[in-house]
């Protein structure tokens, strides 16, 4: 068989099944549709004018495409060209045949399947180091990976930055993807606001795109949709995934979110879309303790072949306790040297090279006390006050500063944090910090009034 046969098959599937979900009026009408030649990326048709071509292009263009994609597996474009005729072409009817040729075509045109293209293979859950902090979050996604759509739909991880919300995820997906046909979609809800904003946010924009935009989601099997507090404050995107939700949801689709915070404490955030993540199972990832950091690098030294001894896992693991994302990169910059001079790290190396990220405020021991107190100090007010449940903006500011460094330069968690805050939720520490963070990129003063506590601080540990 040619590979036009192939795609010839395809076509003629393509138009089989929309004849049968169409009426037959609507069908006889608008899928006067000629093949003509096929590639992976792209189905060429021929219409017999340009009023034709417009009106196919408006009603029918996202639905074929999504149709040949659901066939295929992948997202090809219809190329719709002009080629006046006069008999009309008859839409085939299925021969007994084409649903085996079909198969093998299907078969021959999938992807190899190695690969997701979205998804790092190295975010599997193989490389997933389960401790206390995340064996709920680690077994409940492992649940969903072998039976998506079933017992735990949506699916919400949260928590904090470099915890590993993005690679359990990605696992979720790579499984999935690794073990059946089904269609997994991975996209961060940044480039999903941004194709939203790009597609409806200008006149510009044809039915066609918008109607593409809707369809290329709805069409997943597995939705995985990351870093969902991005969405805050973007009501339009916001219904847009509600939409797309509820689709997915009634055909009984798995979604998995991410998102920083739990969605309770999502400001300015769709109330439907709210309640309904919310309804589903929520998880969340904390940091990880000592036993678990040291698992996690000594996992990933085996993985990239770098002999590091006891010691070194030791040290590295007594002092960088914030993040995975720290102790990965501390573990990169010893492997690095390793690579570079051509020996195994010994402890009086490690000290030496992460000398300055042991010293870096993030990692020392200063009291969350200590902050409170030069904090306080600084804006004229008491440590009590930082603690106090007083919402007025001269106190709300200092007292978000405050919690902010803490999570800065501070080995303490958002819990311990938030107890040290007159008993608050970690998840108003997590609030404050994105708050802060937020000023900081909008706002330089910030940033230096931030910088400069933070020598206070330094220097009143010192001398106390
Ligand atoms: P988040 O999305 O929560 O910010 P990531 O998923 O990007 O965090 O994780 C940060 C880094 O730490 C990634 O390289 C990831 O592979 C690694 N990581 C996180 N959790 C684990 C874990 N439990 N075991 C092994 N590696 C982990
Ligand atoms: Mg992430």
């Amino acid at each position: 068989m040619t590979e036009t046969d192939d795609f010839t098959i395809i076509w003629n599937e393509t138009l089989n099944q929309i004849r049968s979900e169409m009426d037959e009026q609507e069908f006889v009408t608008w899928f006067n549709l000629e093949f003509q030649k096929a590639d992976e990326k792209e189905f060429t048709i021929a219409v017999p004018s340009l009023f034709y071509q417009d009106q196919v292009k408006k009603r029918y263009q996202a639905y074929i495409e999504g149709k040949i994609e659901e066939l295929i597996g992948k997202h090809v474009s219809l190329n719709l060209v002009i080629k006046p005729r006069t008999e009309p072409v008859s839409p085939p009817v299925a021969e007994t045949s084409a649903n085996e040729s079909l198969q093998a075509v299907k078969e021959a045109v999938k992807p190899k399947k190695n690969k997701h293209n979205q998804l790092r293979d190295d975010y599997n859950f193989d490389t997933y180091v389960v401790g206390e902090n995340n064996s709920f979050a680690a077994n409940a996604a492992q649940a969903i990976a072998r039976n998506p759509g079933t017992a735990y739909n949506p699916f919400l991880i949260y928590g904090g930055v470099g915890l590993g919300k993005t690679h359990l995820m990605q696992a979720i997906g790579n499984y999935i993807h690794a073990n059946s046909d089904s269609k997994v979609i991975y996209i961060t809800a940044e480039t999903f606001l941004n194709e939203f904003t790009n597609t409806f946010g200008t006149v510009m924009t044809g039915e066609g795109a918008k109607a593409a935009f809707k369809n290329k989601y709805r069409y997943a099997d597995i939705l995985l949709i990351d870093d969902i507090h991005i969405l805050q404050n973007k009501p339009q995107t916001q219904e847009e995934l509600f939409y797309t939700f509820n689709a997915l949801y009634d055909a009984n689709k798995q979604m998995v979110f991410t998102c920083d915070r739990p969605v309770s404490d999502l400001k300015n955030f769709n109330e439907r879309l709210r309640s309904r993540v919310g309804r589903g199972l929520n998880v969340d990832l904390q940091p990880p303790n000592y036993e678990t950091r040291c698992a996690i690098l000594r996992k990933k030294a085996d993985t990239s072949g770098i002999t590091i001894p006891d010691d070194v896992i030791d040290l590295v693991s007594k002092n960088i306790s914030t993040n995975i994302r720290d102790l990965e990169s501390a573990l990169n910059t010893l492997t690095a040297y390793a690579r570079l001079v051509g020996k195994t790290v010994t402890l009086e190396i490690a000290q030496q090279r992460l000398k300055d990220v042991f010293a870096s405020p993030r990692q020392s021991n200063i009291s969350i006390e200590i902050i409170q107190r030069v904090t306080a100090e600084k804006y004229h007010l008491s440590p009590n006050d930082l603690k106090g449940k007083k919402r007025t903006q001269s106190i709300v500011y200092p007292r978000q500063l405050a919690m902010f460094i803490c999570r800065e330069i501070t080995e303490y968690t958002t819990t311990e944090i938030g107890q040290d805050f007159g008993g608050r939720d970690h998840t108003t520490v997590m609030y404050s910090c994105q708050r802060i963070e937020n000023q900081i990129r909008n706002d330089p003063t910030v940033d230096s009034t931030v910088q400069s506590l933070i020598r206070d601080i330094k220097d009143y540990s010192v001398k106390s």
